[in-house]
């Protein structure tokens, strides 16, 4: 395989773009790309019948505008190239269809922003992501709005934070005499995930119908070994990530790294970073891809933040910095931070955006799925803080405590073996606790779930730091002495928001009682973290930057509460369904064994002892009993839910059905493992996460 070669070959990127335009379109669309001049319109023909001449050449006779519907999934509709020409056809891609395309749009969630009789939504083509052909389809990325201009999708709005921040960051930069065209906000997201094998996901209705287990007793070996992480791979898992590798370079997504991740059969992959833009689209199609050649190699990928109880759930990082075109990191120190008064400018920046809004942070992670993590008994805390790490960190308490700092050497590792080289060490340790890590030149967020999209959290991230950016830029534009101007906010802000760096273990049980103390806000489920989007302050700072409107900030915060409610009601429908159709006729059947067992036993001779069967048979029976009174309990509450009550109706899934749920899960679990796995109905926990080889 010739690497170089193949990667992004599938994809109409700059060289590509280069070698078919007229030069003078080629300069106008790397105009608009790199620098965000509005793109001119006259060009569209031109890239068009370029793009499409290409995408033939690669045997494609479709073309799709691509989207983010607020599903947060991927939405296309593919419309063949072809046009009747007299009795033949042609191949044609007008500049029209590039740059919008019309669909009827009513069937995706909109949150009240658009009423069904304007179903009318349109897709425009955002030039600044590549297109690329996918199995005989062009894909051009687009950002979806309805007719009245509102957005519709996690594109636009992600594009408009980006644009936020641009603005303000060169405001910043222009404050100490540094002048770009561009600062972008790059990520690079870790995607974890589970691979198993189709055979078992075929036969658990829980997986199939909400990509996690809602019942299963723990296996006798779970990860307590720690001998899976970054273990030896498995034949078919190397092959399946080789596979994948290929799949990806070939859309040029730049995977970088795999390895296998804590639990049994969990893994992760890691791309180097790109452009948000960028990078949101190639983590969707990672997961898409992920999905995809799993099946090729007869394994189902499971995305689910929590598909199995006890054991790791998976997550993604969402490591983020911002630079320039001229490439300067933001977010790099340099050698001596203490000196870096604009990089302390913008760490005091990041920290004061981070504390300030918190709430919207945490929100934009909230997910069903994501609730098994975050909060829950086994995960880490539903905490927002920041961590900097010692050097930084001590930088940080210099500053807050007014004392001189001492730079303490990076200095040099050694592993104490003279033959070994000298290494350069990290400034920063890892934390692998800290929701929002300091990572060398950039911040690592980490409480993303791993089906995310992760527009969701860098909308939030890029938009309140344009904002404190902006509240900077115009307190010290016009200050003589900017160098000591700067040091005096940045003193003041990092006093200010002290409270919300943490550079111990999160995962402590001295955190949670600390953070209350702190004031930081602990929202342990979608039902509550969601709420504070509706409140003014946290709307406020979306309009300021420009990236929603009132109207659409409040319909993101009810649907994203809708599609929690929808997802809790699925899986407690689905939970109803398993008890009552296989588990308590499983059970009840074992028990007719066993009672015919005893009566024939007792037949022969009753002193023979039947003391086990007798045992058993009392306890499945009555827990049978116990499931069928939970069954009507969660019948009830479901019965009193009004869905259209957007807000009571999560409060009502979170603390009312969720709990029975749990309650019905270790009755059934605790049947598991006392009923004979012949009779058993579904695989176990065993057969799904060691099935693969
Ligand atoms: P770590 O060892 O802290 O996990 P890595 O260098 O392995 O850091 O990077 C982890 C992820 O962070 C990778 O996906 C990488 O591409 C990404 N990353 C590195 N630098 C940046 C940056 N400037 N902006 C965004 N992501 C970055
Ligand atoms: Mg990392």
């Amino acid at each position: 395989m010739n690497l170089p070669q193949m990667f992004g070959e599938n994809v109409f990127n700059d060289a590509v773009q280069k070698e078919t335009l007229p030069k003078e379109v080629y300069k106008a669309l790397r105009a608009t790309i790199e620098s965000g001049k509005q793109l001119d319109v006259s060009i569209a023909g031109s890239v068009a019948a370029a793009m499409k001449d290409w995408a033939v050449s690669k045997g494609a006779t479709h073309y799709t505008h691509w989207f983010q519907p607020l599903t947060g999934l991927t939405a296309e509709k593919h419309d063949c190239f072809l046009e009747p020409d007299g009795d033949r056809v042609i191949m044609r891609l007008t500049g029209k269809s590039l740059i919008v395309g019309e669909s009827d749009a009513s069937s995706f969630p909109s949150g009240g922003s658009r009423a069904t009789f304007m179903a009318r939504g349109y897709t425009a083509w955002d030039p600044t992501s590549p297109a690329f052909v996918k199995e005989g389809t062009l894909y051009i990325p687009t950002v979806f709005v309805s007719y009245t201009g509102e957005t519709l999708d996690k594109k636009a709005p992600l594009l408009r934070s980006m644009n936020a921040i641009d603005k303000q960051a060169k405001r910043i930069l222009k404050l100490f005499g540094i002048n770009c065209k561009k600062v972008a906000t790059t990520v690079g997201p870790e995607q974890e995930y589970f691979l198993i094998s189709e055979e078992m996901y075929e036969r658990r209705k829980d997986l199939r119908l909400t990509g996690r287990t809602l019942i299963g007793a723990p296996v006798s070996r779970g990860q307590e070994l720690e001998d899976q992480y970054y273990g030896v791979l498995k034949p078919r898992v190397a092959e399946f990530m080789a596979d994948l590798d290929k799949e990806l370079w070939s859309y040029g997504v730049p995977s970088k790294t795999k390895h296998n991740e804590v639990a049994p059969a969990q893994h992760e992959m890691a791309p180097v970073f790109s452009i948000t833009n960028t990078a949101v689209d190639m983590n969707m199609l990672t997961m898409e891809m992920m999905r995809k050649v799993a099946k090729r190699h007869g394994l189902i990928c499971l995305l689910h933040e929590k598909p199995f109880r006890g054991i790791n759930g998976s997550g993604k990082h969402n490591n983020w910095s911002m630079s320039t075109d001229t490439g300067l990191n933001l977010l790099d120190p340099g050698p001596s931070p203490e000196k870096n008064t604009l990089f302390m400018l913008v760490l005091a920046a990041v920290i004061k955006a981070v504390d300030d809004y918190q709430g919207i942070l945490r929100a934009s992670v909230a997910s069903a799925g994501n609730d098994h993590r975050l909060g829950a008994n086994e995960a880490p805390p539903a905490i927002i803080s920041v961590y900097l790490g010692d050097h930084l960190g001590a930088l940080v308490d210099s500053i807050v405590n007014g004392e001189d700092y001492v730079p303490q050497g990076i200095g040099e590792g050694s592993i104490g073996v003279p033959e070994s080289p000298i290494f350069p060490k990290d400034a920063t340790d890892r934390n692998r606790t800290s929701p929002f890590a300091f990572t060398g030149n950039k911040f690592e967020f980490r409480m993303l779930g791993s089906q995310a999209n992760v527009s969701d959290p860098n909308i939030v991230l890029n938009t309140i730091v344009a904002d404190a950016f902006e509240q900077f830029a115009d307190e010290l534009e016009g200050c003589k002495d900017i160098e000591e101007a700067a040091r005096a906010v940045i003193a003041r802000e990092l006093k200010d928001h002290y409270r919300i760096i943490f550079n111990l273990d999160g995962y402590g049980p001295e955190w949670e009682p600390e953070a209350m103390r702190r004031g930081l806000l602990n929202n342990k489920n979608t039902a509550d973290a969601v709420p504070v989007c509706f409140e003014e302050k946290n709307v406020g700072v979306f309009v300021r930057q420009g990236v929603y409107t009132k109207a659409e900030a409040i319909a993101r915060a009810n649907i994203q509460l809708e599609n929690y409610t929808k997802i809790i009601n699925i899986e407690a429908l689905t939970l109803l369904e398993m008890a009552k159709q296989d588990i308590i006729p499983a059970v009840s059947d074992y028990v007719a064994e066993l009672c015919t067992n005893v009566a024939a036993k007792q037949a022969v001779n009753d002193s023979i002892p039947c003391n086990t069967e007798r045992n058993i048979i009392m306890q499945l029976a009555e827990a049978n009993d116990k499931l069928s009174v939970l069954i009507a309990k969660l019948e009830d509450i479901l019965g009193s839910i009004v869905m259209e009550e957007v807000v009571p109706a999560s409060q009502a899934m979170a603390h009312k059905v969720v709990p029975v749920m749990e309650e019905m899960r270790t009755v059934i679990d605790g049947m598991e493992k006392i009923t004979s796995s012949e009779y058993w109905p579904y695989p176990t926990y065993f057969d799904l996460l060691y099935s693969v080889k």
